[in-house]
């Protein structure tokens, strides 16, 4: 018995001593003084055993115990702080690694070009308006002198959303909102988006518009030209040359279509302009009276004028981008140019 007691000491400590982990620790401990550990059944064997031999094997046990708590528990320490200073290795902080980036986002170029046209107006004086997208057919229509069976009507393809609603089809409603709000005198420019059933390599559903106006006495055509000439140089650039041919809009009169030198070929000819030196970059012309009648101003008294140009067609022009689409699709490797 002394032997057996001797043996498993001595085979016990030296397990705790090869523990390599807290898990393996644990185990030996079990396998020792467990429910069905070697110590506890030579413990359940002492019953057995005469009286006079007893008190040595329960001293021999004793000793065991104690010896073998010791050992185990300074094992039990070193294991820990091995464990503790893994795992602070483990998850150290390098300082000197170079940090992670976070991604920047960047304006949308359609986003750019509006802020970059609102900017040149509001040193001219012009305050934003805006106005909603689902639009009274009074004001996208009727109040523009645009009636029900106007052949312009035609010019625009309209959503309807029932006879009266329509998704508005240009951001002219905004300049009947404010007029019928304020008198004279007025500056306004509204950038937003329209809607039109079209779609192909330079048109979309849905698109983009800036809309300026300005009213008073004694606005003349000269004052609208010289106000967009300005505009021009300052957006494309100085000394652009710029041309303005008569046109038509039902509420505008008289109307002009404003064309600038090509920026691509400078004038001389090319793919874009389809060789004849000038772009188309936006509509304008004298407000109609009968638009000052339906928001009852008084035609006699006031004269003011009022133009309007496509948004991702300048952002296509400025940035040189073919196809209208790359602005709606989201692609990253699109967009990130822009940052
Ligand atoms: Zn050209």
């Amino acid at each position: 018995m002394k032997q057996r007691i001797q043996q498993l000491q001595h085979d016990s400590l030296a397990a705790l001593h090869h523990a390599a982990s807290l898990k393996d620790l644990q185990a030996v401990r079990v396998q020792v003084l467990g429910k069905k550990g070697s110590l506890t059944d030579i413990m359940k064997g002492m019953r057995d055993l005469s009286a006079e031999d007893r008190p040595l094997v329960g001293s021999l046990v004793n000793v065991f115990k104690d010896t073998f708590e010791g050992v185990y528990a300074s094992r039990l320490s070193f294991l820990e702080d091995q464990e503790i200073s893994a795992r602070l290795s483990r998850e150290a902080i390098d300082v000197t690694l170079p940090g992670r980036r976070s991604v920047r986002g960047s304006l949308h170029p359609v986003t750019l070009v509006t802020d970059d046209i609102v900017d040149i107006f509001s040193r001219l004086g012009f305050s934003v308006e805006e106005g909603p997208e689902i639009e009274k057919d009074f004001y996208n229509f009727e109040a523009l002198n645009i009636p029900k069976d106007h052949p312009a009507r035609d010019m625009q393809d309209t959503f309807y959303i029932n006879d009266d609603l329509v998704l508005r089809t240009h951001t002219s409603p905004v300049q009947i909102r404010t007029m019928l709000k304020q008198p004279p005198p007025i500056r306004i420019i509204a950038p937003g988006t329209v809607y039109r059933r079209d779609s192909d390599l330079t048109h979309s559903p849905m698109f983009h518009q800036i809309e300026g106006f300005l009213v008073d006495e004694r606005v003349t055509f000269g004052d609208l030209k010289g106000i967009l000439t300005h505009f021009l140089n300052e957006y494309f650039g100085a000394g652009l040359q710029v041309r303005f041919r008569p046109s038509f809009f039902p509420f505008t009169e008289p109307s002009a279509e404003v064309d600038i030198a090509c920026v691509i070929c400078g004038g001389s000819g090319c793919r874009v302009c389809g060789g004849t030196g000038w772009l188309e970059i936006l509509g304008c012309g004298m407000i109609d009276p009968e638009v000052f009648t339906a928001v009852n101003y008084d035609a006699k008294k006031y004269s003011g004028f009022a133009f309007g140009m496509g948004l991702e067609r300048i952002a296509m022009l400025k940035y040189g981008v073919s196809d209208l689409r790359l602005f709606f699709e989201n692609d990253l490797r699109f967009l990130k140019q822009f940052s």
